[in-house]
């Protein structure tokens, strides 16, 4: 059986056209959309004012509704984990941050959501939980697109915090369930997503084509709505796409993993240096940079031990300044079974006012409550660890 293409996959103009072959007036695609993007509903027969001839039509066209909710960790207002079942049983995870971190419980409407763009990854970072497990394929447009979705429509749900627990449930219930519970309509309608970080599982940049697609319905006026500039992507380096991406027409914002201010240190961690060592990077970073007129990210892991000695300070400053970017310090976040550590509050806060002293912008991530805030691709490895522990022949 062919597989049907996904409805969250189409941009509204490959819609049209195909309404248009379908002789429906212009009024019905905005139904449509509506119905998708709006009220986010998973069930054909959910949109109620679409004739039912257009409804059988679209479900012998196109599929609805990819991603299902395995897993969910943390509670409403801190850092919430989502792990997603896919449509072949692949695992993968997005992470959502509330604007204020909500230590003391006070509701934030605002929210970072990072999310995924590959089953595993190809780059084999050594630190890296995604790295570990190999790319096992890109995502399609509307698994990423769905990411966004589906968190929205978790959260307009009444009972949605499930504390430090497992949330397993087929979430193609929960259109009907939050019919029952009554759902107040302008909450479902409302955005709860307003940045985007690419960050998640995966090399977002090596999964070119689907992220472009997913970031323009992400970003339309007929789609997710989210500002193309509260949108940042995240690479390890790869330089063609770097450069390509500054001639796109949205101007999202770049962020880039560094994590070593020398070829020397970043050989060490980063198998993608070897193709893309620094001169090659930074250069592309500068016309990034010019292309935009805007400040690029240098992420930088402090990892005990490997590039968290004073020394680095003076290239990482060198580096920062030339480019005028943004230095965001992440302490490790320590992933079973490898050997990495991260350094003690003390020699973190060293290296930061270290880099403040040399004229650097730079943030240090110092907030609490790590082991949900851990770095994505870690609950997707625990889980696959603990599904196969249960499969394994006893
Ligand atoms: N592949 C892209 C985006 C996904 S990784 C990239 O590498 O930029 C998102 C960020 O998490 C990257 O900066 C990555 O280096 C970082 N990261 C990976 N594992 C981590 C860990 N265990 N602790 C802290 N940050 C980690
Ligand atoms: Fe891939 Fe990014 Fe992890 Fe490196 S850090 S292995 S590029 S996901």
């Amino acid at each position: 059986m062919d597989v049907l293409p996904a409805i969250t996959s189409q941009t509204a103009e490959e819609l049209k056209i195909r309404f248009q072959e379908w002789n429906q007036p212009g009024y019905r695609l905005s139904q449509l959309l509506d119905w998708l993007y709006v009220q986010r509903v998973t069930d054909w027969d959910a949109m109620s004012n679409l004739p039912r001839a257009l409804r059988e039509k679209l479900r012998t066209n196109y599929s609805l509704y990819p991603i299902v909710l395995l897993r969910k960790q943390g509670a409403r207002d801190t850092t919430q984990k989502f792990l997603w079942r896919l449509t072949d049983h692949s695992l993968v995870e997005s992470v959502l941050i509330p604007a204020n971190p909500a230590l003391y419980g006070e509701p934030s409407d605002r929210h970072t959501l990072c999310v995924s763009t590959q089953v595993g990854c190809a780059y084999g970072c050594k630190f890296c939980a995604s790295g570990l497990v190999g790319l096992k394929r890109n995502l399609g447009v509307e698994e990423i697109v769905e990411q966004v979705l589906a968190i929205e429509r978790d959260a307009s749900k009444k009972e949605s915090s499930v504390e430090g627990g497992r949330a397993e449930r087929d979430m193609s219930d929960s259109f009907s369930s939050s019919q029952n519970l009554n759902v107040d309509t302008r909450a479902l309608n409302s955005r709860l997503i307003s940045n985007l970080v690419i960050m998640g599982m995966g090399e977002p940049l090596a999964n070119y084509d689907n992220l472009m697609k997913a970031l323009a319905i992400l970003n339309a006026p007929w789609g997710g709505r989210i500002g193309a500039r509260k949108i940042t992507i995240s690479t390890s380096g790869l330089v063609p796409q770097i450069r390509k991406l500054a001639e796109e027409p949205l101007q999202f914002r770049l962020a880039i993993s560094l994590h070593g201010a020398t070829d020397e240190v970043r050989n060490k961690i980063m198998p993608v240096n070897r193709k893309f060592p620094l001169r090659e990077l930074t250069a592309a970073c500068e016309f990034y940079a010019q292309k935009r007129g805007r400040k690029i990210t240098f992420e930088y892991i402090l990892i005990g031990g490997v590039n968290d000695g004073l020394e680095q300070v003076k290239p990482l400053a060198l580096l920062a300044r030339r480019l005028d970017a943004k230095v965001n310090l992440i302490p490790y976040n320590q992933v079973e079974g490898l050997r990495w550590k991260r350094p003690d509050p003390h020699q973190q806060e060293s290296f930061f006012l270290a880099l403040q002293k040399e004229k650097v912008n730079v943030t240090l991530r110092r907030e609490k409550g790590h082991d949900i805030d851990a770095a994505c691709g870690q609950l997707r490895l625990r889980t696959e660890k603990e599904l196969s522990h249960l499969q394994a022949p006893q």
